[in-house]
């Protein structure tokens, strides 16, 4: 079993250390614990993310946590990087200058607006839902045409709070991916969506068929935001990504992919 995001308290809106997580995960008998924590650039999200000068510090804890377990699991080190075409630039800059493991790429942000957290418009029901998934499209797509990341995360996320893509929608969808087998990058499982109101993983049964017939690879995150859920689903997930067609995941070490069959 491994676990390719998991946040900790540094990000101000997760609990435990990561000494904790790595214990937990050593509990769960994982083999592989990846730190995912956020880092963004937007105002709005300031609060809800590391400082950008903790994240150092950060990488240096995740490396002595490394050598630590090292005879119990294996711990490595990523960033889930907030996408905003205004801050790209200082991001590449942040992700340039550290020995991380992976990069993953989210969208978090419309305009500068929130569509994640419970204190949202999108959450309150008060934005158009075609707006917000034709926004979220066309960050996502001018996320791809960079390369500072390997994981595009949670794909589908503006389903979270229950209104899934209208078909026009989906079909934007598709052409994400077509984008994301063009330019090599990952999708990541998240299992995060079967606590929220939609009930179901990132990205749908759907969208991960036709990651499969686009043969592109797959990575795992319960996108745990407290030690107790790291982990968490990772069976559903396998059921899933069989039913898709996958017989490997992928991880990842100092940015270079590695398959584990499954
Ligand atoms: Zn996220
Ligand atoms: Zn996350």
């Amino acid at each position: 079993m491994i676990d390719y995001h998991v946040h900790t308290s540094l990000c101000n809106h997760a609990t435990g250390t990561m000494e904790e997580y790595v214990q937990a995960a050593v509990e769960k008998k994982l083999k592989t614990l990846c730190f995912l924590d956020h880092l963004t650039f937007q105002k709005a999200g300031r609060h809800n993310a590391m400082d950008p000068r903790q994240v150092p510090g950060y990488v240096d804890e995740a490396r002595r946590l490394r050598r630590t377990y090292r005879d119990r699991i294996d711990v490595r080190v990523g960033l889930e990087v907030d996408f905003s075409p205004r801050y790209v630039d200082r991001s590449i800059e942040t992700v340039d200058a550290l020995d991380l493991d992976v990069v993953g790429g989210s969208v978090h942000f419309l305009d500068g607006e929130d569509v994640v957290s419970r204190r949202s418009a999108w959450f309150r029901g008060e934005l158009d839902s075609d707006w917000v998934y034709q926004a979220y499209l066309a960050t996502l797509e001018s996320m791809l045409d960079y390369d500072y990341f390997d994981v595009v995360c949670h794909m589908d996320l503006p389903k979270k709070y229950g209104i899934r893509p209208s078909s026009p929608a989906m079909e934007g969808f598709v052409r994400v991916l077509e984008k994301i087998r063009q330019k090599d990058r990952v999708v990541e499982l998240n299992t995060s969506g079967f606590h929220c109101p939609i009930e179901e993983a990132f990205p749908s049964p759907e969208l991960l068929g036709q990651c499969a017939r686009l043969g592109i690879p797959v990575t795992f995150g319960s996108d745990a935001h407290a030690p107790e859920t790291v982990g968490r689903d990772f069976e559903r997930a396998r059921d899933l990504l069989k039913a898709a067609g996958y017989r490997h995941l992928t991880e990842f070490r100092h940015r270079r992919r590695e398959t584990l069959a499954i």
